[in-house]
């Protein structure tokens, strides 16, 4: 069944009226019609069958239905700290880190950081992202979408954000003595995990030193190269799989 969201459901009123976008696509693109049904979310978690009594481009009326169950949240919130990429590929990477489940992703710039994303630019790009990242979990029935915080620059995000409780990896291809793999086997699974990928040129010496000092361990993939966006989406899905819900059972 399809998914749509809405900023709120008043499960009282018994009733819910779409606008913008949302309503252009159900009327415009889909074609759907009253007495057609779809699953509506309001992006916090709550989710209900409804049925549509009206429906115009501007404004499509439905009646709730019965609330679906909220799906049980992944053992593991994955926080994927990436360096700003050119737009088609920061696009891929939150679209498909999105649908395996990441839970916040957080954009900045570093001293390779070779896009600049100017201020009254910013504004508009965090819409589209936070759009991709809407239309993924309406794609793959997540019923809260990844949040995407504002973009920060490197030393900001390592020293602001404390994130207690979590294990903090920082991805480094030159890191020749701890890998991803051995540092989950060492670990029990954790509630929180927290990923930092560089920029297409990588981090420096001293942005490691930074991260480090910050608690974040250094690991890597393995010999080979991978292009940001490829590493981001392998290490959410490692995750995922040793520690999250990339399985049924628990
Ligand atoms: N400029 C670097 C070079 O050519 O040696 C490569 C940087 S890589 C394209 C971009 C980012 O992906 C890195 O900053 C790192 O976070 C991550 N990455 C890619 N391959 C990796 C690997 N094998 N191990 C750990 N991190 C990796």
């Amino acid at each position: 069944m399809r998914r749509f969201f809405v900023e709120e459901i008043r499960e009282r009123d018994g009733t819910c009226s779409i606008t913008g976008s949302e309503a252009k696509h159900i009327t415009k693109v889909l074609r759907m019609k009253t007495g057609d049904r779809f699953v509506l979310m309001d992006g916090k978690g709550a989710r209900f069958q409804v049925t549509i009594e009206s429906a115009t481009p501007r404004e499509v009326q439905v009646v709730l239905g019965k609330s679906i169950p909220k799906p049980p949240p992944s053992p593991v919130k994955i926080m994927l700290c990436q360096a700003l990429l050119k737009s088609r590929q920061m696009d891929y990477l939150i679209q498909k880190t999105s649908e395996l489940g990441v839970d916040r992703i957080l954009p900045f710039s570093s001293v390779r950081t070779v896009i600049s994303l100017r201020k009254d630019r910013a504004l508009g790009k965090l819409r589209h992202w936070r759009e991709i990242a809407q239309n993924s979990a309406k794609q793959s029935d997540r019923n809260i979408p990844a949040e995407i915080e504002t973009f920060s620059p490197f030393k900001e995000l390592v020293i602001k954000e404390k994130w207690k409780d979590a294990l903090k990896v920082i991805l480094w291809e030159q890191e020749r003595s701890q890998d991803l793999k051995s540092l989950l086997k060492a670990f029990s699974p954790v509630e929180k995990f927290v990923g930092m990928v560089g920029p297409e040129g990588g981090f420096t010496h001293e942005e490691i030193g930074i991260a480090t000092d910050a608690g974040f361990v250094p690991v890597s993939l393995g010999n080979r190269i991978l292009r940001s966006e490829t590493a981001a989406i392998a290490m959410v899905a490692i995750i995922q799989y040793e520690w999250g819900d990339l399985s049924h059972k628990r």
